[in-house]
């Protein structure tokens, strides 16, 4: 008996199949393009990727003989932030999705700015979160201002920011929009009167990621199957992790977010970092995180593949291990604004410390090491705002494969680093979500015993080496702040 679960991630959709013991014994991705019309833009176009998606339950279904008989039931996971409108009459996209990276907003936040006296810090009461280019709201604000379509919808009373006869979101995904009041996981009137976005064009929230989120009727090889499950991607890899209060975790995909379940109350943040959902399983079951959010981390690696820097991904770690260390060379992929802790859009990337002795191993390990260093920076953000060092990072995502990164953030950090058997993480979140809902496991505590761990990273560094890494990296960082427009 199957659970299957899809997951919408930024490069790709993928559609996994899990069964009871937790294992994958099926995965099917498509890759969705990156649409950038302008520098700093990017753009998906929401009908490829729910194709993409039917194509990939398809796909997995023909080969496991997948139906409404077999599949338990299935957990979304979805980027977040990202926004994409509706007619709700037509059922039609108004405007492609405007991804979470995507910085053309950057005039909303200065409007923002100015009129909150250059606070951006203003909301965090109400939303938790900043003002920035990063979250939904200020992307809404940006279609209604300059997409007609849109602003008719908004002014008729057609417009939906989803689609679909049930229309819900979860309090995860809600709690990355700034419109959510963090307090009591719904809409906010106030953040929604700020925005001057109306109620009725958004989603109704279920605070539970597992509830009953509507049943499948359009694609065949499925239909009649519940939808038990829905949770941001960073927060389902939290669940998919089954991190308990005071425990950390970090995702290495496109960018890297690193959360810390902080128990069942919002913490505020006072070093640049978020106040987020961790994930909620429903009464008695919400748990709150604080977030550090790392724009890039595997997107430098495919940038340095495009224009030649590096080759394929399998041999990065023998090409970083075929130097005894960095050479002194910096790279700071703030290719269009840095994130936690910092919040700054004028940062812009930059390689430094290039000498003629610097070979292309040096390279590769100035890439790969900067979401580490990066992720150290976040975790003595931690550190400050809730009062205790961290001392272990559950890791998973694309990158977290490669021993050479791992080696690094456990040197880089002085926490020791956990790597599962099992590298969906993030897709077993959501499977968790689902299955829980229908009773296809009890608990959580008979989730737990099937989740192996592979290895785990310990520094092998003094903490004089650590300093002066770190503060050799503090020294690039400064460099890139400030250089962009
Ligand atoms: P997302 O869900 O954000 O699309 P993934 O978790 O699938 O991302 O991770 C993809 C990233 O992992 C890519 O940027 C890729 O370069 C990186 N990656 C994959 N394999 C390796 C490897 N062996 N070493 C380092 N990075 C890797």
């Amino acid at each position: 008996m199957e659970s299957s679960q899809e997951q919408f991630g930024t490069t790709s959709s993928r559609v996994l199949v899990i069964n009871h013991n937790l294992k994958v014994l099926d995965v099917e991705q498509r890759e969705h393009q990156q649409i950038a019309l302008h520098p700093g833009w990017n753009e998906h176009d929401p009908e490829a990727i729910y194709s993409n998606v039917v194509i990939c339950l398809e796909e997995v279904s023909k080969r496991n003989n997948l139906s409404s008989q077999n599949v338990k039931a299935i957990g979304i996971t979805n980027q977040r932030e990202t926004v994409v409108a509706f007619d709700r009459e037509t059922g039609k996209a108004l405007y492609n999705a405007i991804v979470w990276n995507d910085k053309r907003t950057s005039d909303v936040v200065k409007q923002f700015s100015d009129k909150n006296n250059g606070n951006l810090d203003v909301y965090r009461e109400v939303c938790g979160l900043p003002i920035n280019t990063y979250f939904s709201a200020v992307k809404m604000r940006w279609l209604l201002d300059h997409v007609e379509a849109v602003r008719d919808a908004h002014e008729k009373g057609t417009l939906k920011l989803t689609s679909g006869k049930h229309i819900l979101t979860d309090s995860s995904n809600a709690s990355r929009t700034m419109l959510m009041d963090i307090h009591q996981l719904q809409w906010s009137d106030f953040m929604l009167g700020e925005f001057g976005i109306k109620k009725e064009c958004l989603p109704e929230i279920r605070v539970s990621s597992s509830d009953n989120y509507g049943e499948i009727s359009t694609i065949a090889c499925v239909n009649g199957v519940q939808i038990t499950g829905v949770i941001g991607d960073q927060q389902s890899a939290c669940l998919g992790h089954l991190l308990k209060v005071g425990e950390v975790k970090n995702t290495y995909g496109t960018g890297c977010f690193i959360l810390k379940n902080v128990g069942a109350k919002p913490v505020q943040s006072t070093h640049g970092l978020l106040t987020t959902l961790c994930y909620s399983l429903g009464e008695g079951q919400t748990y709150y995180a604080l977030e550090g959010a790392v724009e890039v981390a595997g997107a430098a690696i495919q940038w340095a593949k495009s224009v030649g820097l590096l080759g394929a991904v399998k041999e990065l770690e023998s090409l970083c291990y075929s130097v005894d260390d960095c050479g002194d060379v910096y790279f700071v992929p703030a290719f269009n604004g840095i994130f936690s802790p910092y919040w700054r859009d004028d940062a812009r990337g930059l390689m430094i410390g290039i000498s003629l002795n610097t070979t292309k191993g040096h390279i590769a390990r100035a890439i790969l090491e900067a979401p580490c260093l990066r992720t150290a920076e976040v975790v003595t953000a931690m550190a400050k705002d809730s009062g205790y060092q961290v001392t272990k990072m559950n890791v998973d995502g694309g990158m977290s494969v490669n021993n050479f990164v791992l080696q690094s953030q456990a040197d880089f950090t002085n926490v020791e680093i956990v790597r599962k058997k099992e590298s969906e993480i993030t897709g077993i979140g959501a499977a968790i979500a689902a299955g829980l809902k229908v009773g296809f496991w009890a608990n959580i505590e008979e989730v737990e015993k099937k989740i192996e761990i592979d290895r785990s990273f310990k520094s092998d560094i003094t903490e004089s080496q650590r300093d002066k890494k770190l503060k050799r990296w503090q020294q690039a960082v400064e460099r890139s702040l400030g250089f962009g427009w």
